[in-house]
This record gives structure tokens, sequence and C-alpha cells, in this order.
């Protein structure tokens, strides 16, 4: 008898918990573009986790038909590398907002870039506290005045993608979340990445940045791969890696244009659990250079 692979499809993710977001959020779009990457991918509910942190954006696994664990503030990360490293044929995926991974879970995401655990984070970013009330969050650029400040900005902003590269994740995008089928196809490119993958999707808050709304993010953004198509993100070559990291800088600081899309990618670098695997394994020295542990006094 021949095993039939069920073909699930959207409905199959949906919970019965209904999301609590303020009408026209962004995380609307973010949400419907996951359901759609994991119908897509055919992912087995019971083979997913969703970890977040505390935010609007945090909410978003209770509105999933799946494992999640909505942790405690800035420590999704951390949770989530757990939940992997215990489990690796898992597929697990950080949810959360620029507050909740920029600030106070910024560290954690320097040590998962530099570690490439074979994972995603989806940052939805709306450059504000939502839950709180609007404060400026760590990507509201210097000079903008949102209704909760009494002033412009006096901060300079952190560029997610910049920190996340040179952090060292080896899969780098932006999406929009009015764009759920763009943003769905970066999101399906991010799972199946094998390594840690941080993806960035504009997501206005439409109550609290009046800013940096809808309009103000579409006369801004462009799409890398329509506006060249010879666009190539990815390394094929260990020789290519210092050449598609500057291609990559030149678009993530661009400020007055938003690009969207792959920024670069790279699966020549050995995941954490690759490393790790390989130190316990008794034929190491025939494994690709990148992989042998360093022997110390003859023993890896
Ligand atoms: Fe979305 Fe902002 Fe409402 Fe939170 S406050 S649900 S981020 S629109
Ligand atoms: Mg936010």
């Amino acid at each position: 008898m021949t095993m039939q692979t069920v073909k699930r499809t959207v409905a199959d993710y949906r919970w019965v918990r209904t999301p609590e977001w303020c009408p026209g959020c962004g995380h609307f779009g973010v949400l419907q573009a996951l359901y759609n990457a994991f119908a897509e991918l055919n992912l087995d509910p019971a083979n997913l986790v969703l970890v977040s942190g505390i935010g609007c954006s945090s909410r978003l696994p209770h509105f999933v038909r799946t494992t999640s664990v909505h942790a405690i503030h800035g420590r999704a990360i951390p949770y989530a590398l757990g939940i992997k490293l215990a489990n690796p044929s898992l597929e697990v995926i950080v949810v959360g907002g620029d507050g909740d991974l920029m600030a106070i879970g910024g560290n954690h995401l320097l040590h998962l870039g530099r570690r490439n655990v074979d994972m995603t984070v989806i940052l939805m970013d709306n450059s504000v506290y939502g839950l709180t009330r609007g404060q400026a969050g760590p990507t509201l650029p210097a000079g903008i005045k949102v209704k909760a400040i009494p002033k412009a900005n006096p901060q300079s902003e952190i560029n997610p993608l910049l920190l996340a590269l040179t952090a060292g994740f080896t899969f780098i995008a932006r999406g929009y979340a009015y764009d759920i089928k763009y943003t769905t196809r970066l999101i399906v490119e991010a799972i199946r990445h094998k390594g840690s993958a941080f993806v960035q999707i504009y997501s206005p808050c439409v109550t609290y940045n009046n800013v940096m709304t809808r309009e103000w993010y579409e006369k801004r953004i462009y799409k890398l791969d329509e506006a060249d198509p010879t666009w190539d993100p990815v390394v094929h070559d260990e020789k290519e890696v210092d050449v598609k990291i500057r291609k990559a800088l030149d678009k993530i600081v661009e400020r007055d244009r938003l690009p969207l899309g792959i920024f670069y990618k790279n699966e020549l670098v050995p995941t954490f659990e690759e490393r790790y695997e390989s130190i316990y394994d008794p034929n190491y020295r025939k494994m690709p250079p990148a992989l042998q542990p360093i022997e110390i006094d003859g023993k890896p």
C-alpha cells in the first residue's frame, strides 16, 4: 500500500481564534502570507513551531493552527533556538516586532546570525511600539514625529537588514505587508533556505504611526528583481562572497527608496547543526573543508 501525501490548504493553518488587530493593520497581510507559505510548502502543522515575544505582532502565533510559544519580551529567539537544537527536524519560525526583536531582543538576533542555525526570523516592522500606544520604536527614522512623541525623533534608527547581514544571517530579504503575494514568495524562500534566514516586512501600524503609512511606503518601495532582471543575490562560489555582500549592502543602505526582495543568500556556510555534528563524526576528516572541526592534539 502506498502512503498518500496530504495536500494542505490555507484553511489547514487557520486557528479558530481570529486576529484582534486594528482594522487595516499590516500584520493581517503578514499572517496571510504565512498561511500561504505554509500551504505552498505543505508543512505539517505538527512539525511547525512558531515562537514570539511581546507586542501586537507577537500575538500572531495565536491565530495559527500549530504548536507555538508566546514567550517573554525580547526572548523569542533563545526559546526558538532551544526548541530547534533539541529537535532539529522541526521547522522553527520566530515572529516579532521591531521593538521586540531590535531593541530588547537585539542581542539575541546577533548571536543567532553568527550561529547560522537553520531557522527563520520574521520581523514585522512598523517603527512604533503599537501595543503600548505608539512610542518610537528602534527603526523609526530620525526626524520623524509620530503621534505619541512630542517632538521629531532625535535618535538614529537601526537598519535591521544591515544588522542581520553583518551578524552573519545567510538569507536576507524584505517584504511589504500589503503585497501579500510577493511577501509569500519571500517567506517560502526563507523557510526553504538552509541556515539562519531573516525577513523584514514593512507592516504599517495604522493607529499610531501616522507618518509611515501605506502612501508613505508606496512612494518609496520598489522590487529589486523587477528593477534589475539580472539581480542575483545567491552566492554560487566562495569567491563571490565579498562581491555579493557589497552588492547587498549598496541596496540595504538606500534611504529615499526602499528596495524589496532577496538581498543575499549563501548556503555555502555550514549551519550550526552541521558543524556540531561534525565534531562527533568519526569520519570528519573526509568532510568538505568548511565542515571539518579544528583539531587540537590530533582530536576534534
Ligand atoms: Fe496594528 Fe498598530 Fe493596531 Fe497594534 S496598534 S494592532 S500594530 S494598527
Ligand atoms: Mg513595532
